[in-house]
């Protein structure tokens, strides 16, 4: 393990190699400390240390940060915008935090654990390409015009729907940010957005790269800070008219419970999955399909809320996938976070870390056999890192394939006829994603249509792109989608106006 970027502890504002973290709420187009002065640590998750202190926002912070984004909003300074122009300044962000990829993939890194490669290469370059799709669209969004009677015209036409809120994880803090602020801020509306307190850090330079775009004070705003305060406070304000929330299940759910006991928000949950990936006995490339099952569940170190973490395959061909599969993982190397060859980086914290590791005894104890990691490793570096653990002999019952559990664990299931396999693809509370592999165009379209999956991937893990929307079934979501066009109903309000003409004379 380097250790060449890694502070002990970087104060408020301080440089890491000249690297300037921005550690305070955003409100208003200012960095400013929290109402109560309160801060909390941020470590690093590849060697246990803390990284910053972070401004521990609360309730009068989201307060400060709501009523800030209603003015914005009712003023129009964003949403009466030409949207031409609101196009140029979201067009500006984009090239922005494209200009500054490498800057902020360092951030991500040291702040998240992942790879370099996958933060330098992949996050930053999808955000700047989610905020540039967004922005592309703000001028061609047209409205309607309904086939009304002789004598009326009736138009059909899209609103913002004022303040919106946004709670997101930690396992891809810019993107998750991008899915929201993207088709928020293109359709007019203002914003307060939470990062996860384990990963605040890149989204605020986000933030301020936003401002020297043009973004005018007041429409984005970051408010850090613990979700029981600051993520609660949130899904309570009444002024707060869309929450849009992407994380788990369990905390989803009380965004519904808020919005119903304050102001009916529109709540748009994004939530946890426990993907299938189902592999048909006529499949004649083993190894690349090989290279797409790894890719499902090891990339960002399976926390990934779409990761394909059931392996169903035929039993006829089981014992030659999952072999290919261990080859592959001479492909995964787990380390350095910021080590370009490093593909598998630390998980996001000792609890987390923990948690993945009981996930590893439950399965153990039911019967499940490790054919591949299941350790924690590199503990000396202080870090949470735990390599590909593969469990062959698992039954759809057990914990192990039930339970969502956000790390590198693959579980291997049998099936020996198509039915069986849709069966227990379709046997979860979840129903966020499922990939399936066939020679057969036959199955192919048949299981696709089976499977109850958001997005469902043929011969390939794959989550679309953002022409594509993204979102789940069952418990995986509620209320929208994120991505594509799609996204930008969960923004707006539709409203009809009906104009009586008179006649002439
Ligand atoms: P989480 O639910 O613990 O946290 C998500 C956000 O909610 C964070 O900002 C957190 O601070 C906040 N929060 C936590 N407790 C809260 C509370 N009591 N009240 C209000 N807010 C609270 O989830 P996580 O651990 O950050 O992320 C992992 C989960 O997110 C997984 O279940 C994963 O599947 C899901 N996820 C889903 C998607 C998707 O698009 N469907 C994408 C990424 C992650």
């Amino acid at each position: 393990m380097t250790d060449t970027l890694i502070p002990d502890m970087a104060e408020s504002g301080a440089t890491i190699d000249g690297l300037e973290l921005r550690t305070q709420l955003f409100i208003g187009g200012q960095f400013r400390d929290a109402a109560g002065g309160g801060r909390f640590t941020t470590e690093n998750p590849a060697t246990g240390r803390p990284l910053a202190e972070v401004a521990r926002g609360g309730a009068a912070d989201v307060a400060d940060a709501v009523r800030v984004a209603r003015r914005a909003a009712d003023d129009g300074r964003w949403s009466r915008m030409s949207p031409g122009d609101r196009k140029a300044v979201l067009l500006r962000w984009a090239t922005l935090i494209e200009a500054n990829a490498q800057e902020l993939g360092i951030i991500e890194t040291l702040d998240a654990g992942k790879p370099i490669t996958d933060t330098v290469g992949l996050d930053m370059p999808e955000t700047a390409a989610c905020i540039r799709w967004h922005a592309e669209a703000t001028d061609k969004l047209y409205g309607e015009v309904a086939p009304a009677p002789e004598g009326v015209v009736a138009t059909i036409t899209r609103e913002p729907v004022g303040v919106v809120a946004a709670v997101i994880p930690w396992n891809y803090p810019a993107q998750m940010a991008a899915w929201k602020l993207g088709p928020a801020l293109a359709t007019g509306n203002t914003i307060v957005i939470k990062p996860a307190s384990t990963t605040s850090l890149s989204l605020l330079r986000i933030a301020e790269l936003g401002a020297e775009a043009g973004i005018p004070d007041g429409v984005l705003n970051v408010v850090t800070g613990p979700g029981d305060t600051v993520g609660e406070a949130l899904g309570r304000h009444p002024d707060v008219d869309c929450l849009a929330f992407t994380g788990s299940t369990e905390v989803g759910r009380r965004f519904l419970t808020w919005s119903a006991e304050s102001n009916l928000k529109r709540v748009l949950l994004e939530l946890g999955g426990k993907s299938p990936q189902l592999v048909f006995p006529d499949v004649t490339d083993v190894a690349g399909l090989a290279q797409h099952v790894a890719l499902a569940i090891f990339w960002n170190m399976g926390e990934n809320c779409s990761a394909g973490s059931r392996l169903i395959v035929h039993r006829s061909i089981k014992e030659r996938v999952v072999d290919a599969v261990q080859a592959e993982l001479a492909n995964w190397p787990v380390g350095d976070p910021l080590d370009p060859a490093t593909r598998i980086g630390a998980l996001i914290n000792r609890g987390h870390m923990e948690r993945v590791l009981h996930y590893v005894d439950v399965g153990r104890r039911e019967g499940a056999r490790v054919v591949a990691g299941g350790e924690r490793i590199l503990e000396h570096t202080g870090g949470y890192f735990v390599p590909p653990t593969i469990f062959d002999n698992v039954r759809n019952d057990m914990t192990i394939a039930r339970e969502e559990i956000f790390g590198p664990v693959l579980s291997v299931i049998e099936f020996d006829t198509e039915a069986e396999a849709v069966a227990l693809a379709n046997d979860t509370p979840y129903g966020l994603a499922a990939s399936l592999y066939t020679d057969d165009l036959n199955i192919a379209h048949r299981v696709a249509r089976e499977l109850k999956a958001g997005v469902v991937g043929v011969n390939a893990y794959a989550e679309g792109d953002m022409t594509t929307p993204f979102g789940g079934y069952k418990l995986s979501g509620f209320g929208g989608h994120d991505k594509s066009l799609h996204a930008h109903d969960q923004y707006t309000e539709t409203k009809t106006t009906w104009i009586q003409l008179r006649g002439p004379g």
